[in-house]
C-alpha cells in the first residue's frame, strides 16, 4: 500500500478471482466458464468491429439493448448493458445502498457481495443458510433493507423456485431486491417474469457462463426504467463507454444465435446430472446444483487435499477456505471428456 491510499479504503479485503495459471495446460474447472467456444459469427463480428476502434463505442448501447430486450421479452428502457455482471452489481450497491441503507444476502454466496458492501461502506446483513446450504426464503421476507440473492446460489448451485423469490420481492416493496441470475440458464427459473408486477425488482445476468463470452466481459441489469436510470447515473458518473465496441459486437452476434447458446446450456446440464450421479456413487456429498458447476465433499478426503491432488494431475477446481464449506470443492461442468478425466483422477486419488 502506498502512503497515498485513502484511509477510506485501507481496510478493504479485495475479491480474489479464481486462479488463471499459465505454467502448464490444465483442465480448467475452477471459474465456471463455458466449455464451448463462442459461435463462429462472434469472431467475424469482432474482426469487423476491430477496424473501427478509433471510435468510441455507443454509450447508450442502443442496438445491443434492443436485441437483449427482444431476447428476454422486456423493453429496451428496462435494460442496461454493462462490463460484466460484476459491474451491474457494483452499480446497484453504489446506487441503492450507503452507510445508512444496509444490504442483506446469504452468508454463503458470491464473494463479491461482501466486497462491494465494504467498498461502499454499506452495513451488510449476512443471513445464515440452513444446514444443507439451502436458503429459507422466509428469512428475507419483510427485511426492511436491500437484498441481493444469487439464484442459483454460488457456490452451492441450489436454486429457489420463482414463487419463493416472488414472496421475497413482494414482502419488501420499499427496498430493492436484486436477483443475480449468473447461472439461471442451466436449470433455474428467471425472475424476469415478475418484473411487470414489482418495480423494486432488479435481475442481473451475464454472458460469461451460458453465452461463452467470459473473456469479453458483458453483463446486464433488467429492472423498471426508473431503477435502470439510477444505474445509468452511476455509469455516466464513472465510465460512459463501459462496454467496448468489440464486446458489443460479440454480444449482438451471440444474441443472433441465442438458441445455440441455450442448447449448449442443456448439454452442460445433462453432463452435470451424469457427473453428479457418478460422484454420489463414489461417496461424495453433492448438492442438487442447477448451475454449471457441482459442489461436492467426500468424507475420506479433505476439500483442500482433493483440490491439491487434482491440481497436481492438471485439473483445476475451486476450493474456498471459508470454514463452513472448507470440505467442499466447486467443480465447473466441462465437456464430457473433461469430466471423464476428472472422474478418473478422483478415483485414483480416493
Ligand atoms: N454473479 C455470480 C453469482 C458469479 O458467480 C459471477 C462470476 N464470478 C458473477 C456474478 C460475475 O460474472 P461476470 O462479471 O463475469 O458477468
Amino acid at each position: 500500500m502506498s502512503r497515498f491510499f485513502s484511509a477510506r479504503h485501507a481496510a478493504l479485503d479485495a475479491y480474489v478471482p479464481g486462479e488463471q495459471p499459465r505454467d502448464r495446460k490444465y483442465i480448467k474447472l475452477n471459474t465456471n466458464e463455458s466449455p464451448f467456444p463462442p459461435h463462429p459469427a462472434v469472431a467475424e463480428a469482432v474482426a469487423a468491429e476491430a477496424g473501427q476502434l478509433q471510435l468510441y463505442s455507443d454509450p447508450t448501447m442502443k442496438a445491443l439493448s434492443e436485441a437483449m430486450a427482444a431476447t428476454l421479452g422486456v423493453t429496451p428502457a428496462q435494460v442496461l448493458m454493462v462490463n460484466g455482471s460484476d459491474e451491474a452489481l457494483n452499480f446497484a450497491f453504489w446506487a441503492f445502498c450507503d452507510e445508512t441503507h444496509p444490504i442483506a444476502y446469504p452468508a454463503i454466496s458470491y464473494g463479491f457481495y461482501s466486497v462491494f458492501a465494504a467498498l461502499h461502506h454499506i452495513p451488510a446483513r449476512e443471513i445464515p443458510l440452513r444446514e444443507d446450504f439451502s436458503i429459507d426464503y422466509r428469512d428475507y421476507c419483510g427485511l426492511d433493507c436491500a437484498i441481493v440473492i444469487a439464484n442459483p446460489n454460488a457456490p452451492t448451485g441450489l436454486a429457489l423456485p420463482l414463487c419463493e423469490i416472488e414472496e421475497i420481492v413482494k414482502s419488501n416493496p420499499d427496498h430493492p431486491v436484486i436477483i443475480d441470475e449468473a447461472y439461471v440458464d442451466f436449470g433455474a427459473e428467471s425472475a424476469i417474469a415478475l418484473l411487470p408486477k414489482y418495480p423494486n425488482l432488479m435481475v442481473v445476468g451475464t454472458f460469461s457462463k451460458s453465452r461463452s463470452l467470459a473473456g469479453a466481459r458483458l453483463g446486464f441489469a433488467i429492472a423498471a426504467p426508473e431503477m435502470i436510470a439510477d444505474l445509468n447515473t452511476i455509469k455516466y458518473s464513472t465510465n460512459p463507454y463501459n462496454v467496448n465496441r468489440m464486446t458489443a459486437a460479440a454480444g449482438l452476434a451471440t444474441l443472433a444465435h441465442n438458441d445455440e447458446a441455450m442448447a449448449n446450456c442443456r448439454t452442460v446440464a445433462a453432463t452435470r446430472e451424469r457427473v453428479k450421479t457418478q460422484l454420489r456413487e463414489m461417496g461424495f456429498d453433492v448438492t442438487d446444483s442447477k448451475a454449471n458447476f457441482l459442489f461436492a465433499a467426500h468424507p475420506a478426503v479433505s476439500g483442500e487435499s482433493l483440490y491439491q491432488a487434482l491440481r497436481e494431475r492438471g485439473i483445476l477446481v475451486r476450493h474456498f477456505s471459508t470454514p463452513a464449506i472448507a470440505n467442499y470443492n466447486r467443480i465447473t461442468v466441462g465437456t464430457d471428456a473433461e469430466m471423464d478425466a476428472l472422474i478418473a483422477a478422483i478415483r485414483e486419488i480416493l
